[in-house]
């Protein structure tokens, strides 16, 4: 049973552990790529970025109005100030800002502030070399506000320097692409530039990062600095925290472009996949696959059984034992010898239709078994009493056999009892018991068996004060008889007068020839006037008693005693024997009691 449910145990752990290593795969790759979209994405949004916005400002470096406000006709501001509009309808981008800086480090236009005439020096570092050597350029840098995108081109009048024209653009149309991905993302400028942000714009930092985000999400930069952005920042691979998975990008130089997922997009994203329709195919095939695997398994231990079982059978079928299986009250199993005895019957079927018991045809009798014996089923006592042997007899069609009977407990309700056929032995037995027991000429019990059984009813009575009484028996000159008639006729006057004396005395006296003529009687239960009634009878039917081969009766002498509460076992036989003496002595045939 034990074995069965460990096996039912591992096969589902593994099931389960299998479509666990499916999922986990699943997602792994599911995640893998979406995060290698992520990097190309990101990577092709903020290249097009720089040159995109490199590309504008390119175009209005050449604009004549931008030329005139950089040559100091600040009334050509008015042209230019819906620029940043119009930029923002026909790009993609949410906002593009556009700032003048003339060729002396001072800012004299700002898309986004009405302050001017400050240097730039305040706003962008290092300035002095694009200013000695002015260039077009597109980096990503902090300033004192935010991590932005800032691309410059230098403006010409002819071939004299004028001043820079810049656009400057944030992160906001790339974290929408990758919103469109299902993915969260984090823009951080680097360590370095913690200090340099003096006015921020969001107002985040992240561990002593800046984040460049415009509308964060609370719940995503908490759960984010839960796990702590550095981890993240540093590890090689992506990693797993609560219900999201996270990756991040380098920004240039400049920082970095955190991105999480969470488990439930991605469950978004099998479902679009019909990933779904795999694992589901994948677990319908392992399940399939562990059946047939079980089923195999189950197929062979069932043959192997059913191999064991046909030994089993086979080896009860060809015992000498009958063999039976029950559950303590009805049969279940009855192997082949069962048939040779019971042999009205075919199967077990037949015998059950008409029997319930095997024990129907148990012989009541003592020392053998019983349907009902000492209060119990039959079953229940041999069961009891393992270590001891039990006998049966049963009778079936006019025979009598006996049965040593054992049972062996098969399970909680099964038992088999084997019933072993000693009838042969056991009349043997009883023969022996007769020739050992019995006296040959008279077949009354003979002086051995007297001085057990006299032996054994002294103590018993003794001890619970019973009544019991000891005659001794002799025939009167019987060596006259044996030698007037012969040794034979004296034989058959000794058959003779034990049959007389067998019949004379109740049923629960006994009778023992003690000596060639001698007898003895054991007498319990029994008063003064019934043994004298019984002694007399014999008395006298002894000497009424006629023998062909003689006309002269025989006559015996009794001499009978009680037990008395300080007798030993010899002086009670040496009183009875004294009477018996005193009977002679006063003439014979007669019966003294004392
Ligand atoms: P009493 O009245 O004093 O008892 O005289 P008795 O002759 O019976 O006494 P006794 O003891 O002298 O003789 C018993 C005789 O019984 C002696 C013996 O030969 C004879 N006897 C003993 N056993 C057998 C037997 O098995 N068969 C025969 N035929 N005679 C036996
Ligand atoms: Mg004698
Ligand atoms: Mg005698």
């Amino acid at each position: 049973m034990f074995k069965r449910y460990s096996i039912v145990f591992v096969v589902i752990s593994i099931f389960v552990f299998s479509i666990y290593v499916i999922y986990s795969y699943f997602i792994d790759v599911t995640v893998r790529n979406i995060f290698l979209i992520a990097e190309k994405n990101i990577k092709n949004e903020i290249n097009n970025k720089l040159k995109d916005t490199l590309a504008i400002s390119i175009t209005l470096s050449k604009n004549p109005n931008i030329k005139s406000i950089l040559l100091g006709n600040e009334k050509y501001l008015k042209n230019i100030s819906d620029l940043p509009k119009i930029y923002k309808n026909y790009t993609n981008y949410k906002n593009i800002w556009i700032a003048l800086i003339d060729k002396n480090e001072k800012i004299l236009f700002r898309s986004w502030s009405e302050q001017k005439g400050d240097s730039v020096k305040n706003y962008f570092q290092n300035v002095e070399k694009i200013f000695k050597n002015p260039k077009f350029f597109s980096i990503i840098f902090t300033n004192r506000y935010t991590l932005a995108f800032h691309s410059l081109s230098p403006v010409f009048d002819e071939d004299r320097f004028l001043g820079y024209v810049a656009i400057i653009s944030h992160f906001n149309s790339i974290i929408k692409n990758l919103e469109k991905l299902n993915l969260k993302a984090l823009v951080v400028a680097d360590k370095k530039y913690k200090n340099m942000i003096i006015k921020p714009y969001t107002n985040t930092f992240l561990n002593d990062y800046y984040v460049a985000n415009f509308n964060i999400d609370k719940n995503f930069i908490n759960i984010v600095k839960e796990i702590g952005i550095e981890k993240i920042i540093k590890n090689h691979e992506y990693i797993r925290y609560k219900d999201y998975f996270f990756n991040k990008y380098r920004i240039k130089d400049a920082g970095w472009i955190v991105v999480a997922i969470s488990l439930e997009d991605i469950y978004k994203s099998f479902y679009k996949n019909r990933i779904f329709l795999y694992l589901v195919f994948l677990f319908l095939l392992i399940t399939a696959l562990i059946t047939v695997l079980i089923y195999i398994y189950t197929k062979d231990k069932q043959k192997a059984l059913e191999n064991q079982m046909k030994y089993y059978y086979n080896t009860l079928n060809s015992l000498q034992d009958i063999v039976i299986v029950t559950d303590g009250e009805k049969i279940k199993f009855a192997n082949k010898r069962f048939f040779e005895y019971f042999n009205k019957y075919k199967n077990l079927d037949e015998f059950l239709k008409e029997h319930g018991c095997i024990c129907d045809f148990f012989m009541n009798e003592k020392g053998f078994l019983a349907p009902i014996i000492d209060g119990k089923r039959w079953t229940k006592y041999i069961i009891e009493k393992n270590n001891q042997t039990s006998k049966a007899k049963i009778t079936y069609n006019d025979r009598i056999y006996i049965f040593l009977v054992k049972a062996t407990k098969l399970s909680k309700n099964e038992y088999s009892i084997i019933f072993s056929d000693i009838t042969e032995d056991y009349k043997k037995h009883i023969r022996l018991k007769e020739i050992a027991q019995k006296d040959e000429l008279t077949n009354l019990y003979n002086r051995r068996t007297f001085n057990i059984f006299f032996k054994n009813s002294f103590k018993k009575a003794k001890e619970k004060n019973l009544n019991l009484w000891l005659a001794i028996l002799d025939i009167d000159h019987f060596k006259h008889i044996n030698d007037v008639y012969g040794h034979l006729s004296g034989d058959k006057v000794l058959k003779e007068i034990a049959n007389i004396i067998k019949n004379s005395i109740r049923d629960e006296d006994e009778v023992f020839r003690i000596g060639g003529e001698e007898f003895a009687i054991i007498l319990k239960n029994i008063s003064y006037g019934g043994v004298k009634r019984v002694l007399e009878r014999v008395r006298k039917r002894v000497k009424s008693q006629k023998f062909s081969f003689m006309d002269e009766h025989i006559t015996i002498s009794i001499g009978a005693t009680k037990l008395k509460q300080k007798d030993r076992e010899e002086k009670l036989f040496k009183r009875a024997d004294m009477l018996l003496y005193e009977a002679k002595s006063s003439g014979r045939d007669r019966v003294v009691i004392d």
